[in-house]
């Protein structure tokens, strides 16, 4: 059965699987979803024995119908490889009686890189499907961990090329060594004298600049964006949330047909999204907890109805969940809007206009599935030193946030099934926050200090990407005017 893919604000568009992850974005700013959510049809027992790149495929086919079995299984195989650093790659760890599903083995230690190393794969295969013989040339501006994820992602891949843009003095200098000593000729950083929200500009105004796009044209190529709402971003990561209950069938922790729950750290709603499709396909799970930082915009959602981003934004130890418009929750309330184009646009108008709307009583009763929580900065800080000395597992503040929300949802709900917490990223990716959780001695000591320490105290050897960044070689050198990103952007494409 051929899944297809229609936008969330206007029902007259419907494309195949390669044509939505190619366009990323529908007409209208609308998003697109899969017409159906297809059945996990195939035994229990049968995926309990399945890699995590079997079950890759046996999620993703189900998604990516117009992809042939070939192509989807070489996307795969060369994005789950040994750029993870272990071949489970996303293991869950049991501690405190909680399932810890570690997402982040991949090249940057931290969960974007489960769908940013594939999609630059699914992206290049759909524009041949599509007959697009242009070079696919990548444009990001990045105010830190994106940029290198995506980097990571496309270095190498044939027929992409990936120019990332961030604010020369406006990220932290362990993150702009990790995009700087990038390797791969299709790799271009780029450090401009301005700040985000210019770089921002800037690529915006190159995607819409028609005169730029003929010349790019002639010389054989044709812009596209890594964006979080591509749908590409999104199948891969329904995988982990069936391998993870595959895995727990597999160690006799449950039992066939058994339900658990899922605790998400959630920031743009992506990933717990993916946990939502997961159980639309058949998977055992009962709750979805959606835990928040103090940016509780989503908590304040579950619990009123009412989605208001009109709030002071706070900056919290957990920078990857400080979001105040969580784009990918347009596709849930596209789906409790009954499905309905018309509806949904008027609420994200209403979004777009006022910065908040209201749902209807009707629309409310079907998020009865949805548990929102948060934690606030002390109380991550304390789950984190909790965690550590009762039983010597090293959380990063983001997967806090999560233990922490599941926590008060034992408490409150007095609800023992076995739970999943999606743990986004390594820990050596926040030292620094994390160290000062366990002990305020540790402030006085340099970075490094603190990562060798880290790794002692957690019995875990430093990943591969921080020793990276401690010795490679800076590649990138490349600065600009806010007015010569364009110039870059022709002269590394020689055009
Ligand atoms: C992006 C990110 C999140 C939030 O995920 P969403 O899919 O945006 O909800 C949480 N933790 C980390 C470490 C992240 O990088």
């Amino acid at each position: 059965m051929e899944v297809l893919y229609t936008n969330t604000r206007d029902a007259s568009e419907t494309v195949r699987a390669s044509q939505a992850i190619l366009n990323g974005l529908a007409k209208d700013s609308g998003l697109y979803v899969p017409t159906v959510i297809p059945k996990l049809d195939i035994p229990v027992d049968e995926l309990a024995g399945m890699t995590y790149q079997e079950t890759a495929y046996a999620v993703m086919s189900r998604f990516l119908t117009d992809f042939t079995e070939e192509e989807l299984r070489t996307c795969i195989a060369r994005a789950y490889d040994s750029k993870f650093d272990t071949p489970k790659i996303a293991p869950l760890v049991c501690a405190d009686g909680a399932y810890y599903l570690e997402l982040f083995h991949g090249a940057t230690i931290a969960f974007k890189d489960m769908a940013l190393s594939i999609l630059p794969h699914l992206l290049i295969t759909s524009a041949r499907k599509n007959h697009v013989e242009n070079d696919i040339v990548i444009l990001t501006a990045t105010s830190g961990d994106t940029g290198k994820a995506a980097l990571a992602g496309f270095a190498g891949v044939d027929g992409t090329k990936i120019i990332v843009f961030y604010p020369k003095n406006g990220v932290s200098p362990i993150q702009e060594k990790q995009m700087v000593t990038q390797r791969g000729d299709n790799t271009l950083v780029v450090g401009i004298h301005g700040n985000f929200d210019q770089a921002q500009t800037g690529v915006k105004q190159m995607f819409s600049d028609d005169g730029l796009k003929a010349e790019l044209g002639a010389a054989g190529y044709q812009f596209s964006s890594a964006n979080s709402i591509n749908i590409g971003r999104l199948v891969p990561q329904i995988v982990y949330y069936v391998y993870a209950y595959a895995q727990m069938i597999a160690g006799g922790e449950i039992t066939s047909g058994e339900s658990i729950n899922v605790v998400v750290p959630t920031g743009n709603f992506g990933n717990i999204l993916a946990a939502f499709y997961a159980k639309n396909m058949g998977l055992p799970i009962d709750r979805l907890i959606c835990a928040s930082n103090e940016n509780k915009v989503l908590y304040d959602f579950f619990s009123t109805g009412m989605y208001d981003r009109n709030r002071e934004f706070i900056l919290t130890s957990s920078p990857s969940m400080d979001i105040l418009i969580s784009s990918n929750l347009e596709r849930l309330i596209y789906r409790i809007a009954g499905e309905d184009a018309e509806k949904n646009a008027y609420l994200m108008n209403r979004l777009a206009e006022t910065g908040k709307y209201m749902i209807t009583t009707d629309m409310r009763r079907q998020l009865g599935t949805f548990y929102g929580g948060f934690a606030d900065e002390s109380e991550t800080a304390a789950e984190i030193r909790r965690l550590y000395l009762d039983t010597g597992y090293v959380v990063d503040t983001h997967t806090a946030v999560a233990s922490a929300v599941y926590q008060k949802y034992r408490s409150e709900t007095g609800d023992t099934r076995k739970t999943v917490i999606a743990s986004t990223a390594s820990p050596f990716k926040f030292t620094r926050s994390v160290m000062n959780a366990i002990d305020e001695k540790y402030d006085a000591m340099s970075d490094f200090e603190l990562v060798d320490e880290l790794s002692g105290l957690a019995k875990v050897k430093v990943p591969q990407a921080i020793e990276e960044i401690r010795n490679a070689a800076v590649i990138h050198d490349t600065e600009c005017d806010v007015d010569g990103m364009q110039d870059v952007v022709k002269k590394f494409l020689g055009i």
